[in-house]
């Protein structure tokens, strides 16, 4: 018998697919809050992962054999169920998949960027940035003369929308943001910032990592030229990550990597392209990885993306309000009425969230400490570190409840 929760997810029966929840250490069950960092993987991928290598392991569109043409069409499929996924229209042809976000970010700002930037030409992001869009525009913009703008964020943690209008103008050639804060969990209004972008010619790339997990995204309804994800962030493997791209702007573009897959004709003399995605795909891709997403994707529809949202809101809600009620705790972020999903980074008092998260981990509470991959923001909020806890489909109140007792616990000995 199913027995959904108000969010239409059954997360015991969730939580069978997931047998690595059932480890203990020191005598506690495992609270596993650390899935903005990596989630974990349900016994469905695991067994597909398995099942390639057992079955049908080989190389892709190169043998004409039949273990190849398995995997080719598998690898192949996957991008079309990746398409489908973020409403891509164009199919397969606006899919590649590269190792990670990351990668993802770097095949534009190096394809596009290195060619349509230069002096007086403004890239706009936002100040909370992870470091894999602030680092690689950066230092693109350092090769072309380029300069990179930051729209500010308001103290209650929320990106500020006046001010991004006042930096969007004539010189910007590239908008480039986050769609969820995986700091401040923080929902971005991306389509706004797609048309202020549109409206002065130029792109918008937006950094789905923490949004495509856990909330139905549809490419064409924010108009993003670009828009990037990792598999291992969405109950998939790792080494696969998907740059999504309008098709003519990927036809425009240089490839990034040169090598076997992504030619259609050489010459001691030149070289010419592979359709799309695979011009972008040199060499041996993550083909079991990407097959493996795709089963990942058909997972998370069986359980309804729109059901994943609300859960992860609910989540972060709970989280945010038990945390809030302690005095000694900071809140990093909106609240949940102004909209916040997935996760909350704190810190309790002057513990580093370093010492913090150790004490956690004596309670097998697993969370994320650090910066994030947002130094300039943590620089901001006037903190070096903060301790973050995020959710997934997985995830119970309960939970919350183990990471508030954890936290009650660490305070009374750093007292
Ligand atoms: N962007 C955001 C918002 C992230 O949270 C992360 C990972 O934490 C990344 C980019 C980078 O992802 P990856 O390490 O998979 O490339």
């Amino acid at each position: 018998m199913s027995t959904q929760d108000a969010d239409g997810l059954d997360v015991a029966a969730i939580r069978e697919d997931f047998p690595i929840l059932e480890r203990e250490f020191n005598g506690n069950d495992l609270v596993y809050l650390d899935n903005a960092a990596t989630s974990q993987t349900p016994d469905q991928v695991v067994d597909e992962i398995a099942r390639y290598y057992r079955e049908y392991n080989a190389n892709v569109h190169r043998g004409l054999h039949q273990l190849s043409q398995e995997a080719s069409i598998a690898y192949e499929d996957a991008h079309d169920t990746v398409a489908e996924f973020v409403g891509a229209s164009g199919g397969r042809e606006e899919i590649v998949f590269t190792k990670n976000t990351t990668e993802s970010m770097n095949v534009v700002a190096s394809s596009w960027g290195l060619s349509e930037l230069g002096p007086g030409d403004e890239v706009v992001l936002t100040e909370m940035e992870h470091h894999a869009a602030l680092v690689t525009w950066q230092q693109v913009c350092k090769k072309t003369g380029a300069e990179c703008k930051f729209i500010r964020t308001t103290d209650d943690g929320q990106l500020d929308m006046d001010h991004a209008r006042e930096l969007i103008g004539e010189d910007t050639k590239m908008v480039s943001a986050v769609h969820v804060s995986n700091t401040l969990g923080c929902i971005n209004p991306v389509g706004e910032l797609a048309d202020l972008a549109h409206d002065h010619d130029a792109y918008v790339f937006v950094d789905g990592a923490q949004a495509a997990p856990n909330r139905p995204v549809d490419v064409e309804a924010i108009d993003a030229d670009f828009y990037a994800f990792s598999g291992h962030k969405m109950c998939g493997p790792t080494g696969v990550g998907v740059l999504y791209g309008k098709q003519h702007l990927l036809e425009a573009m240089e490839p990034y990597l040169y090598g076997g897959m992504m030619i259609r004709k050489v010459t001691f003399e030149d070289s010419t392209w592979n359709d799309l995605p695979w011009k972008f795909e040199a060499g041996t891709p993550p083909i079991c990885e990407g097959i493996a997403l795709g089963y990942a994707i058909n997972y998370l529809e069986d359980l309804g993306m729109e059901n994943v949202r609300r859960h992860e809101e609910r989540l972060a809600a709970y989280a945010y309000d038990r945390l809030t009620e302690m005095d000694d705790v900071d809140v990093y972020g909106p609240s949940p009425e102004q909209g916040r999903t997935g996760l909350v980074s704190f810190n309790l008092g002057d513990v580093h969230a370093h010492d913090l998260s150790s004490i956690l981990n004596d309670y097998a509470v697993a969370i994320r400490a650090g910066d994030h991959c947002t130094q300039p923001l943590h620089d901001e909020l006037g903190v070096a570190a903060s301790a973050r806890a995020s959710f997934y489909v997985y995830n119970t109140e309960e939970e919350v409840d183990k990471l508030v007792e954890a936290i009650e616990g660490a305070r009374e000995l750093f007292a």
